[in-house]
């Protein structure tokens, strides 16, 4: 079994006795450590199926396993929504901390823990300050660090970059891949931008419009590759991608649809 294991997902939402079809049918592996990346049009589902995974929402029908045990139960699961989930009214440090002073580690594990990955994401400069006075990149990498606190097997991410500039974007990218690279957590994350599917996606998920089902799953080998940016072989996984998202995808070239 993969540590990742969807098969045959459903999930209805009852909103005043109507009831809309979000997932249809979903059915998806990805092995420990490496990184998934989800994409589809607006209102696919996308959220639907992390707040499955991240053990949020126990109402679907269908099998869905991390490391063999259904979500609700899987403890080591982190979770970066779009907002990045900071409480305002706390200090970097405080922030990033929390998550660890919740479990109950001691004092001094938890300084020094929160110290070293303050560390390494750059933020430690900045302990003192509050969310609202980081730059959008900051608050992302702050997100980042709560989250890996807790040393978590498996991180969700919902449009973690969307806020960001291209720049800072690309960087923040940069660094979730040099964390991957020196953890290999497994990694699934949702985006809508193409280029960040082809750019982190090992293995790339494409979903229809609602209800959500996976279309086509892509084994992309340029993931990863910082060099593959802006390259011939790049563009044309990128446009492959593309045409495959409207439909189109008997118009990709051969080569790229292994
Ligand atoms: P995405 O993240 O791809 O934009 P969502 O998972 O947010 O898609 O939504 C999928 C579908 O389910 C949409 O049609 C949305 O309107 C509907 N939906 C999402 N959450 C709820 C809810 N709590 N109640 C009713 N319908 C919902």
């Amino acid at each position: 079994m993969d540590f990742l294991d969807i098969d045959a997902l459903c999930v209805n939402y009852n909103q005043h006795n109507h009831i809309t079809s979000a997932l249809k049918d979903v059915s998806l592996t990805l092995p420990q450590g490496s990184i998934g990346v989800i994409i589809g049009p607006s209102g696919c589902g996308k959220s639907t199926l992390l707040n499955i995974l991240a053990g949020l929402n126990m109402n679907y029908q269908g099998k869905v396993f991390i490391d063999g045990k259904p979500p609700q139960e899987s403890k080591e699961t982190a979770l970066i929504l779009q907002e990045y989930g900071l409480l305002p009214w706390k200090s970097v440090w405080d922030n990033v901390k929390l998550g660890l002073q919740i479990k109950g580690a001691s004092s001094k594990e938890t300084a020094e823990r929160t110290k070293n990955i303050l560390n390494k994401l750059g933020l430690l400069h900045l302990k003192k300050r509050f969310p609202i006075q980081l730059s959008g990149g900051q608050r992302q990498r702050l997100a980042i660090a709560r989250s890996l606190i807790l040393q978590p097997e498996l991180l969700l991410m919902d449009e973690p970059f969307s806020s960001l500039d291209a720049l800072t974007r690309e960087e923040m990218q940069d660094l979730l891949l040099n964390i991957w690279k020196e953890t290999h957590l497994t990694i699934v994350l949702i985006t809508h931008n193409i280029e960040e599917a082809v750019f982190l996606g090992q293995k790339i998920f494409v979903m229809s419009a609602s209800p959500g089902t996976i279309i086509k799953e892509i084994d992309n080998s340029l993931a990863g590759d910082y060099s593959a940016r802006g390259k011939m072989e790049f563009l044309e996984m990128c446009n492959s991608l593309r045409l495959g998202l409207r439909g189109r995808d008997e118009h990709a070239p051969k080569k790229l649809n292994p």
